[in-house]
């Protein structure tokens, strides 16, 4: 029977093994398939129906990492991952991960892990700075973008209804965003109770950028119709198409409107990291709160979402609730986290973060982040000159919108093809009708030939797939 933990020499014996394995994966990750090649529910049938009743060995347990776990993973951090938002973890990013786990703390109160809480505190303090966001931003990582933003807007509500946390929620509380918004602000809205029908979405312009006027217009006949518009949620970069809506004017209306304005930059923000892009974030230091991811295009393993919020007093009005086991002797001297959101546990995620800024700097994270801009920029003008192609909206950040210009069905069989050759993984996206491929530049081991070669596979599956290619 095994009781007791891996001997310390077996741990070190399969500490080095996994990790020759890890240094041998990030070294070349091209060797596997980008999509899985897999059907739904391959694994589970390759899987014991229930747990093990005797304790297996190590060497077992890792064979089976390799044989059925591997092939059923689509890998996030091979350079040719393009879909969604290309993700990636840095090398330094994972040495902390594996640190965070032998340390395995959960700092809810300053006491149960004091580095955890004042490393999460300077961590954020430097990313704010690098953001170009002010010292009074108050800063928290939470594991998601959805779930910093839920806190964005649960705050809003205590604010604008400061009831809501006795008595609970008046009706008809309203959020505002554009119709390119992540439907993360519709889930937030749906789980503070807020509801679907009351996140209304703001028409955008030729550049899927919110126009602030619509906005405005929307608000006051909401407001006229018995509605109660508390908070406004404008995107830095959309999931979509990576637009940037215009922060400063909604800002403007929010003072005019006494809205709450939580600004989604869960992936656009680090673009801001670039100091000739900064601009990008501008207005963001007057809003009420803010998210961004490192896990997104920051180099730092997943789950790293920043929440920075310029009002703590009113997180700590929404969600400050102490029971008796958890005052310690130095309550009111130092922070504790479990005061400023709905989690008691958390994960001690800054130090990734810490490990990933410390190893590239400023400096290192603005050359890799202007290279990808760069790349996507290159790749639109290449798209843009071919006949059979075209862009289906602007590039601003590293995200490139096309399609063949083909009907929907075409675009979609092309996808389809495209990844089923384990070469690249790209994904698509339906927008006023019109089926779009979504090539997203951001991993941290992508080259400018990788994005190249994989515009050339799209050409070529493309000639394949429709004779008539005309070719250039
Ligand atoms: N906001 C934007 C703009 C996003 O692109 C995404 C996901 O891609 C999210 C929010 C949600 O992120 P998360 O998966 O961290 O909840």
């Amino acid at each position: 029977m095994r009781d007791r933990d891996l001997a310390p020499e077996e741990f070190r014996r399969f500490g080095h093994e996994a990790v020759d394995w890890m240094a041998g994966y990030l070294t070349d990750p091209r060797v596997y398939p980008v999509v899985a090649r897999t059907q739904p529910g391959q694994l589970t049938g390759a899987l014991p129906a229930s747990a093990p009743e005797a304790g297996e060995p190590m060497e077992d347990i890792l064979a089976g990492f390799h044989d059925l776990i591997l092939p059923a993973t689509t890998h996030w951090n091979h350079p040719r991952f393009m879909a969604y938002f290309s993700v990636s973890a840095s090398a330094p990013g994972i040495l902390a991960e594996m640190l965070t786990a032998v340390l395995n703390t959960n700092h809810m109160v300053w006491k149960s892990n004091p580095a955890a809480t004042e490393l999460e505190q300077v961590t954020l303090g430097w990313l704010r700075e690098w953001l170009g966001l002010p010292p009074t931003f108050f800063g928290q990582i939470f594991d998601t973008a959805s779930i910093s933003t839920m806190h964005g807007i649960a705050a809003a509500r205590v604010w604008a209804a400061p009831e809501t946390r006795t008595s609970g929620a008046p009706p008809n509380m309203t959020v505002y965003c554009s119709e390119h918004a992540h439907s993360s602000i519709e889930k937030g809205a749906m789980a503070i109770g807020a509801g679907q029908d009351n996140v209304r979405k703001v028409p955008t312009d030729a550049e899927f950028r919110l126009i602030p006027q619509a906005l405005a217009e929307m608000v006051r006949a909401d407001r006229a119709a018995g509605k109660r518009p508390f908070c406004v949620v404008p995107t830095v970069g959309t999931t979509a198409v990576t637009s940037i809506d215009p922060v400063p004017a909604v800002i403007e209306i929010a003072r005019q409107e006494n809205l709450w304005v939580h600004v989604d930059a869960a992936y656009g923000g680090a673009a801001a990291v670039v100091p000739e892009l900064n601009h990008l974030l501008d207005g963001c230091g007057d809003a009420h709160s803010l998210v961004f991811n490192p896990h997104k295009w920051l180099f730092t393993p997943i789950d790293a979402s920043a929440f920075y919020c310029s009002r703590p007093d009113i997180l700590r009005q929404a969600f400050s609730l102490t029971p008796a086991y958890l005052t310690t002797a130095e309550d009111g001297l130092a922070l504790n986290f479990m005061d400023y959101g709905v989690a008691l546990g958390r994960k001690f995620r800054a130090l990734k973060l810490w490990f990933v800024m410390r190893y590239f700097g400023r400096e290192g994270v603005a050359a890799i982040v202007r290279n990808h801009i760069r790349w996507a920029t290159e790749l639109a003008a290449a798209i843009e000159a071919h006949p059979d192609f075209e862009l289906t909206a602007p590039a601003p950040l590293s995200l490139v919108c096309f399609r063949y210009r083909g009907t929907n069905e075409e675009n979609q069989a092309l996808i389809e093809r495209l990844n089923a050759t384990g070469e690249v993984f790209v994904s698509g996206n339906t927008m006023k009708g019109v089926y779009m491929i979504r090539l997203a530049i951001g991993n941290i081991r992508t080259t400018h030939d990788d994005v190249f070669a994989v515009w050339n596979l799209v050409q070529q599956t493309a000639a394949e797939l429709f004779q008539d290619l005309k070719q250039i």
